[in-house]
C-alpha cells in the first residue's frame, strides 16, 4: 500500500465530509462554527471570517454561519474541525453509518495505544483506515 497517497486520500475525504452523524468517542466536544455555503467548521470565530475572506468574498460570514458543536479528531497531518451533526439530543438516536462505526472503533484502539507511544501520524493513519471504508 502506497502510504503517502493513502494519507492524501485521507486528506481528501476529512476535506469533503467534514460533517459527522455522531461524536467520535473519547474526543472532546467544541462549541464551535459551521459554514452554512459549504461544510467547514471552526471552533474559532475569526478563522471563520478567515474562512469567508478566502472562500465565499461577498457573503456576510456572521450570517451565513451558525453555531455548532465542533470535534478535533485528527491531530497530526490531517488536524482540522469537524462538524457534528446529532450530540445527544432526545429522541431516536441515528443509526451509525458502518464507516462511523469502524471510525469510532478505530479512534479508541488508537487512543488506547497511545501508551504505547505511537505519534499523532501513527494514530491519524490508523483513523484512517477506518474512513478507507468510506472512500471505497
Ligand atoms: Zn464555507
Amino acid at each position: 500500500m502506497n502510504e503517502t497517497k493513502t494519507v492524501n486520500e485521507a486528506r481528501l475525504w476529512v476535506n469533503t465530509v467534514r460533517v459527522i452523524q455522531m461524536p467520535v468517542e473519547k474526543v472532546s466536544i467544541e462549541d464551535g462554527f459551521g459554514c452554512t455555503i459549504c461544510q467547514y467548521s471552526t471552533s474559532v470565530k475569526g478563522t471563520m471570517r478567515n474562512h469567508f475572506n478566502k472562500k465565499h468574498q461577498g457573503f456576510c460570514w456572521s450570517k451565513s454561519s451558525i453555531p455548532c458543536k465542533v470535534q478535533c479528531p485528527f491531530q497530526g497531518q490531517l488536524k482540522g474541525y469537524m462538524q457534528v451533526k446529532d450530540v445527544i439530543e432526545d429522541g431516536p438516536e441515528p443509526a451509525m453509518e458502518a464507516w462511523e462505526t469502524l471510525l469510532n472503533t478505530a479512534f479508541n484502539d488508537a487512543v488506547e495505544d497511545e501508551e504505547r507511544e505511537h505519534s499523532y501520524e501513527d494514530q491519524d493513519l490508523r483513523l484512517m483506515n477506518a474512513f478507507i471504508a468510506k472512500i471505497r
